[in-house]
């Protein structure tokens, strides 16, 4: 393969020279030959102190603008047009909630850019400033008869897009397509306004179209309904999910056929790069996401080799004289050069389609529009009772002795695994002793069940390795990103690749995981929790059969002389504390062990609160229900949700209150567990607690966690990786005593 590439290029410097050559001994005029000999003189010059990359460069874009003029100022028209403004608009008739005035320019700017020649683009307002009110306004103001909008969907969000649509325009006729029976609606889709899918779905149709499923031995192809519609209008919810663009779930997004496509993102996209491209490939934005061949006229939008094919399709020259404009001009100059010379110019391109497709406002720019109450953060610090100290220390000792024996011959990162195992502990002993001593067996292939490999819990949302071990889909993308080991390339980020990876935490062989498959599915087994456990009453009649049990880790302990811990009773006494102060006051309590929720939901019940619980298993309709149970029943009043089940888009404003149960070094998730309830419709002040035993590893994490913050404000990149990832640095301060 190498030597294969080496050829090549010999081969096409070779092709430059015999060109040259024509050019000044061809049979010309005197006065053209000397203008060749002058234009090579030019060019020399030109090239004169640059570096072989450099020159290499310069000949590629030179050759390329000889084959696509339109290319040679295509920089200089986009920066003449300049962004769109949207202007403050009348409230659409059709739209029973006021705008706010924000939401309004809004609307304006989304209608003007399906008129411009990008037509859509990428609405990417902070998290909790009514994404869905401006998207459902669009929907609602430019409806066309027989020609629906497509919504794709993160399947937590579901329910809640429907209701919302209903909510906001009930005059918009919408049905979702999902579940097992589908097919049944297809032949209705396209009387309606609005078709609301998920990722899964999308994903499931595409495959089933491309690679077919397996019916009694062999395997048939199945005609995908949403990629045979020609759609009005395409819309992706929570767009990073399409980050990776070699993946499944973003191909079928790209083969979808529309006239206007939208992404909507609460994350700022400015700070990853790499990812934008699937979003500009999706929004087919011509020519920046476009394959331009730099020998002759070809280019496309998609990559017209085939599998090990070496010339293209079309032209026939090799792959690489074909260049992606995206990656040329601004994703491998930033990669290479950063912040200075090439890479500068690459981000003033990059801001220049930045500003030509996205709008992104936030909360605390349009404060005063908002009208949100202010945030308030407080940490409250417990002490270790004598047993747990006790038990902790060893722990902590034994911890400490292994890191110090990797740290002195040098080997932490090749011990990634090992190390990320032993904070893992650390962090689960403070929570709770009995969350280490009675973890679940590690799950082999008879095992009726799964357990993930990091948290050693039932694992939310499981996914499994190329070497067949399980995780949950956050744990282990937050192990892959707090990796230290070298820098993610960053169009593979969320597929990882053999090289610059940890290894797995169970086999230790390199880990090889793509985190966009779809989840394992589950088949329930073992005894079933008790009802009084569970959730009450008004949600068992609601979905009688299809509540879904978890195998509790209060099933393997003996309740009767189960002991608390400090963090358990630091949680009920502030709980406590709150109920006497104001019935009223509903509150979140975050985690990332599912176990420990276990553990917190059984002595609640004991003090008797009534508690609603967010699973990771549970179906679209069921999550509704409970959120729904959380929303207008008063005597629910605590919501436990771990952080890997919450996923995305949860209005919890009904809550006013925030605990954090476990600290996590990269701010951002906190923040993001905050802002579920810091947006539209609340109007309480919120505040977060978050729960601390001293002297352990998490007063660590918590000044790790300020350092990376006040590191992010300061530096100008913005690069949101380094938020995640762990140094070997970072590593030595937290196992030091
Ligand atoms: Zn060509
Ligand atoms: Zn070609
Ligand atoms: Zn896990
Ligand atoms: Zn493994």
């Amino acid at each position: 393969m190498e030597g294969g590439i080496k050829e090549e290029k010999r081969h096409e410097d070779k092709e430059e020279d015999v060109n040259v050559d024509i050019q000044i001994s061809a049979p010309v005029e005197k006065k053209g030959v000397r203008r060749a000999r002058t234009k090579q003189k030019k060019q020399d010059e030109a090239t004169k102190n640059m570096t072989t990359r450099e020159k290499r460069r310069y000949n590629t874009v030179k050759q390329l603008h000889e084959s696509h003029e339109v290319l040679r100022d295509i920089w200089d028209v986009v920066e003449k047009k300049g962004r769109i403004e949207g202007e403050m608009i009348a409230q659409p008739k059709d739209i029973v909630m006021q705008l706010l005035p924000f939401q309004l320019e809004g609307l304006d700017w989304m209608t003007k850019q399906e008129q411009s020649p990008v037509k859509g683009g990428v609405l990417a307002d902070e998290m909790g400033m009514g994404k869905t009110i401006q998207t459902v306004s669009l929907l609602s103001t430019t409806r066309q008869d027989g020609q629906p909008t497509l919504v794709i969907v993160p399947t937590v969000a579901l329910i809640q897009w429907k209701n919302e649509i209903q909510l906001y325009a009930p005059s918009l006729k919408v049905v979702m397509y999902y579940g097992t029976d589908r097919n049944k609606k297809s032949k209705e889709l396209e009387s309606k306004d609005v078709v609301l899918t998920t990722y899964a779905v999308l994903e499931s149709c595409f495959r089933k179209q491309n690679y077919g499923v397996r019916r009694r031995g062999t395997m048939v192809k199945e005609q995908s309904m949403l990629h045979t519609i020609n759609w009005h209008r395409v819309i992706l919810d929570e767009a990073h999910n399409i980050k990776d663009r070699t993946s499944n779930t973003a191909r079928a997004s790209f083969a979808l056929k529309a006239t206007y496509r939208w992404c909507l993102s609460g994350t700022p996209l400015q700070n990853r790069v790499g990812e934008l491209y699937s979003l500009i490939r999706f929004l087919q934005l011509k020519p920046f996401s476009m394959y331009f061949c730099i020998k002759c006229e070809c280019k496309s939008i998609k990559w017209n080799f085939a599998y090990n094919e070496y010339h293209c399709q079309v032209c026939k020259h090799s792959s690489h004289q074909h260049v992606c404009f995206w990656n040329f001009e601004v994703l491998k100059p930033i990669q290479e050069y950063g912040a200075s010379g090439l890479g500068l110019d690459a981000f003033r391109k990059l801001n220049l389609i930045i500003d030509l497709i996205m709008l992104r406002r936030t909360k605390v720019e349009r404060a005063a529009d908002l009208g949100l109450p202010p945030k308030i953060v407080t940490i409250r610090r417990d002490r270790f009772s004598p047993e747990e100290l006790d038990f902790y220390t060893s722990l902590f000792s034994n911890s400490r002795r292994s890191f110090d024996t990797y740290a002195s011959h040098g080997t932490v990162l090749n011990n990634y695994a090992n190390i990320f195992e032993l904070i893992t502990k650390m962090r689960l002993a403070v929570n709770h002793p009995d969350l280490l001593t009675h973890k679940l067996a590690s799950s082999g292939e008879s095992s009726d069940l799964l357990v993930c490999s990091i948290c050693h819990c039932e694992p939310e949302d499981p996914i499994a390795s190329k070497c067949k071990h399980v995780y949950c889909r956050v744990c282990v993308s937050q192990y892959l990103e707090s990796y230290g080991g070298s820098q993610p390339s960053s169009t593979t980020t969320s597929t990882s690749t053999s090289a610059g990876t940890p290894s797995c935490t169970m086999c230790f062989a390199v880990l090889t995981i793509d985190l966009t498959q779809p989840p394992i599915e589950y088949v329930q087994a073992g005894p079933l929790r008790s009802l009084e456990n569970s959730l009450g009453e008004d949600i068992m009649i609601t979905t009688p059969d299809t509540m879904v049990y978890k195998r509790s880790i209060v099933n393997r302990i003996n309740m009767a002389t189960w002991r608390s811990s400090t963090k358990i009773e630091a949680l009920v006494e502030e709980l406590q504390a709150l109920r006497r102060s104001d019935c009223t006051i509903k509150s979140l309590v975050f985690s990332q062990f599912v176990n420990f929720l276990d553990l917190v939901q059984w002595r609640l019940n004991r003090a008797g609160f009534s508690v609603c619980r967010l699973d990771g298993h549970m179906s679209p309709s069921q999550r509704d229900a409970v959120i729904r149970t959380f929303m207008t029943k008063p005597q629910y009043t605590v919501f436990l949700v771990s952080l890997k089940a919450g996923g995305v888009a949860l209005n919890l404003t009904e809550a006013s209150h925030v605990f954090i149960c476990d600290p996590w070094w990269n701010p951002a998730v906190e923040d993001q567990a905050m802002d579920r309830i810091h947006r539209l419709g609340q109007r309480r002040p919120i505040r977060t607690t978050k729960l601390i035993v001293e002297n352990s590893i998490e007063s660590r994490i918590v000044v790790l966690q300020e350092k990376k913050r006040d590191l992010f404000m300061s530096t100008i990149g913005k690069d949101t990786t380094a938020l995640s990832r762990l140094s070997e640095e970072d590593m030595e301060y937290l196992f030091t005593s």
